[in-house]
């Protein structure tokens, strides 16, 4: 018998239940679309704060060589 994990206790159940017995997910098909947008805002949303890290990256970057430039002009 095959087994799926829930999707929001993680608890391994057979997939012919519809309802996780521990946390009373539904696996029918209105709530697996709900429960799939779901997860695509989240990627959406982590894709977000991604950019937002890689801008902070560079910029300190940017910070680091400016300063490693400076020291390097003021001891020349
Ligand atoms: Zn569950």
């Amino acid at each position: 018998m095959a087994l799926r994990s829930c999707p929001e206790c993680r608890k391994k159940i057979s997939e012919t239940v519809i309802i996780c017995p521990r946390c009373g997910f539904s696996f029918q098909e209105a709530n697996l679309e709900i429960y799939r947008q779901k997860l695509e805002q989240q990627r959406l949303h982590n894709q977000e704060i991604n950019r937002k890290s890689i801008k902070i990256h560079l910029f300190w970057l940017f910070i680091f060589s400016l300063v490693i430039g400076i020291a390097g002009w003021l001891t020349s």
